[in-house]
């Protein structure tokens, strides 16, 4: 049962690759910080490969598709499906890798702007599972998009360039924070604190001949107009579009190598681009594939895979339904049989051990930085409850095709047997009676503004998730 750490088994060659991956995953990382930006990149990368919108040839009326047919198909431009056909028939089912891109952050709230304190501020409500103190006094970004009446669209992203201003929340200094620091650590900073500081410069006064009653009243909240006369002039945004904008905050900054060793990343967003990665990697370098192959990358998975980006959408459903079509193959009877027969990697993140919080994991179930790809048979808490339970006939095949593709992997549990517990998205699959597995990259910090992985774990994940699709 010992697994080693990947770095002392690899050749000069392999090294070379690693760093190839980890280079790539790195700019996947920062140009992909929400799912919406995770969506355009990944759609400019299957399209490179040779991928088309699935939707254009429904509009086309069909297409003759021969084994390696390449069609992707967007969902509200959160989630994405992306189908390769191979030799076999599409009824003999998929090989699914399944992964999400959304990641914990702070969300602006539809009526946000307030000044006090003679500081302007937006309001936020965090997305996720965080620790809300881990969200202060870091630099922060924008991200998002302000949809006007006229269906306008206007992107977003403020805090991550060079030259562009950043954003935090404020914490209070240690100096009075005795009786915070008595506090629980889940109400040290509370959820209504988490208020983004956007501004301090007061608008200039008016000329004292042209005050009426309202400039009177704006002198009183100076700061927060000229933040809205900034939007108007920068953005061309008035204060009510904020009601139908989707505005993310996130760290602000770069992906980073991480140790002196070089051997780690730090970043945000890791959960789950960690997984989402080579998850695309893997799907858009197939070749010859016997099976069809498919590579699903979700939104909402961090609050519960709702909402019709998220997996409990018939988003994918109706994808693969679409397909049969374009295939001439549709019927009830046979989207169902698809299904049953596909099988599929749910891929998320693990918790890696850390030796500062031991007591929060049972060593010998537990993944560890750098010993490759993590299987989960289960996850859930207390019983196992929520969690997919995978088969062990299914676990006797993938371990067959991991071992011969020579991708070195290890099992876990997320942490002690009654301590926690986190949910993805494998339940949900499994559903439609296909084989599911929860497999993963180890994380340290997960959920954290900034997570930190190991490169092999990630290379380890790639060369996992090709072997699996290659099956
Ligand atoms: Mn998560
Ligand atoms: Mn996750």
């Amino acid at each position: 049962m010992e697994r080693k750490n990947c770095f002392k088994l690899y050749n000069e060659a392999e090294r070379a690759q690693l760093e190839n991956v980890a280079a790539d995953y790195r700019r996947f990382l920062t140009d992909c910080k929400t799912e919406r930006e995770s969506v355009r990149e990944i759609v400019r990368q299957a399209r490179a490969a040779g991928y088309v919108d699935m939707d254009e040839l429904i509009a086309a009326g069909g297409a003759d598709l021969q084994p390696g047919a390449k069609l992707y198909r967007v969902c509200m431009g959160k989630a994405v499906a992306l189908f390769r056909l191979g030799e076999e028939p599409l009824l003999a089912g998929l090989n699914i890798l399944g992964a999400h891109i959304d990641s914990p952050r702070l969300d602006i709230k539809q009526n946000p702007l307030f000044e006090d304190g003679e500081l302007a501020f937006l309001d936020t409500h965090y997305y996720g599972g965080i620790k809300k103190y881990q969200w202060v006094t870091l630099p922060l970004a924008l991200h998002g998009v302000v949809v006007k009446k006229d269906g306008q669209t206007v992107d977003i992203v403020i805090g991550e360039d060079k030259d562009d201003p950043v954003f935090c929340v404020t914490d209070l200094l240690i100096h009075l924070a005795q009786e915070q620091l008595e506090k629980k650590g889940a109400r040290v900073v509370e959820g209504e604190a988490l208020n983004l500081l956007v501004g301090n410069a007061a608008q200039a006064e008016a000329e004292p001949d042209k005050a009426d009653e309202k400039t009177e009243k704006t002198a009183k909240q100076a700061v927060k107009a000229n933040i809205l006369r900034l939007l108007k002039e920068k953005y061309g945004l008035e204060e009510e579009d904020f009601v139908s904008a989707e505005l993310e905050v996130t760290p602000a900054g770069a992906a980073r190598e991480a140790g002196l060793d070089r051997s780690m990343i730090l970043a945000y967003g890791q959960d789950d681009a960690a997984c989402a990665y080579p998850s695309l990697r893997a799907m858009l370098e197939v070749e010859n594939s016997r099976r069809c192959a498919c590579c699903l990358l979700v939104d909402k998975e961090e609050i519960g895979s709702v909402g019709a980006t998220g997996m409990q959408s018939r988003f994918f459903e109706n994808a693969v339904a679409e397909l049969l079509n374009l295939c001439g193959e549709f019927s009830e009877l046979n989207l169902r049989r698809l299904l049953q027969h596909s099988r599929m990697l749910s891929s998320d993140v693990s918790s890696a051990f850390d030796p500062a919080y031991a007591a929060a994991f049972e060593k010998n179930n537990v993944a560890y930085l750098s010993h490759g790809l993590v299987f989960n048979k289960f996850t859930g808490a207390r019983g196992k409850s929520g969690s997919n339970d995978a088969n062990a006939e299914y676990l006797g095949w993938l371990r067959q095709v991991m071992d011969e593709a020579g991708v070195h992997y290890q099992t876990a549990e997320l942490g002690k047997v009654d301590l926690g517990g986190g949910g993805t998205i494998a339940y949900i699959l499994a559903l439609y009676g296909m084989e599911v597995i929860d497999s993963g990259v180890p994380v340290l910090s997960m959920h954290a503004p900034w997570e930190v992985v190991s490169k092999a774990d990630v290379f380890e994940a790639y060369k996992g998730y090709k072997a699996f699709i290659e099956a």
